[in-house]
């Protein structure tokens, strides 16, 4: 956790979210996959490299109760440098990967289009409404957007859900991403998605 007092934090998030989430909103590549270099997309199944803590983290927000969901921006596909065969391929293997561990994810969104083809590439809330369509129940104003970009943050604040960011970097580096994007709500800022769990969770539980 950088930056905010952590109890104001708290308040905040109290003032205008419930205090029981029900449903999270994982971005993918940064969050739970080891993000490719600029430009770059995992095309492969070798490629994707899940991070440390993810499987634990998706456990613990089940067991709670929550619904997980992902929701990734390909547009790797649209450029032709992605087949989008292969990522439904890496997406099977990653529910099922996960799933051997315990872990379970309710859904899983990609926007395969490129920048203003589409109302579902992020920011845009076409996959978060997706996912609305097909699991009765999910109501924005008790979901967490997680997400590395400001993007995931933008959806997040459009749909009326509460963010948090994950900055893997060092405090410097966020402290100047933090200043770069003002007029972005973002609720929390964590290291990890065993971090951002362990926020939600803490506000499920106070
Ligand atoms: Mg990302
Ligand atoms: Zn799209």
């Amino acid at each position: 956790m950088w930056g905010m007092d952590e109890r104001a934090a708290e308040d905040g998030a109290r003032e205008s979210h419930p205090l029981r989430f029900r449903t999270v909103f994982l971005d993918r590549d940064g969050v739970i996959n080891r993000k490719p270099a600029a430009g770059e997309y995992v095309a492969d199944w070798a490629e994707f490299a899940l991070l440390p803590g993810v499987p634990q983290a998706i456990v613990r927000m089940n067991a709670a109760g929550l619904r997980v969901f992902v929701v990734t921006n390909q547009r790797g596909i649209a450029r032709g440098l992605v087949q989008e065969s292969a990522v439904r391929e890496i997406h099977r293997r990653m529910v099922e990967v996960l799933a051997a561990l315990g872990a379970r994810i309710d859904g899983v969104y990609v926007c395969p289009h490129d920048e203003g083809e589409c109302d579902c590439r992020k920011p845009a809330p076409g996959l978060f409404r997706q996912a609305q369509r097909d699991v009765p129940g999910v109501d924005f104003a008790e979901s967490v957007v997680v997400g590395d970009s400001w993007t995931d943050m933008e959806a997040g604040n459009a749909i009326g859900a509460a963010t948090i960011r994950i900055e893997p970097d060092s405090e410097a580096a966020r402290a100047t991403s933090e200043t770069a994007r003002v007029g972005l709500r973002v609720d929390a800022v964590v290291g990890s998605l065993a971090e951002a769990a362990e926020w939600i969770l803490r506000l499920r539980d106070a």
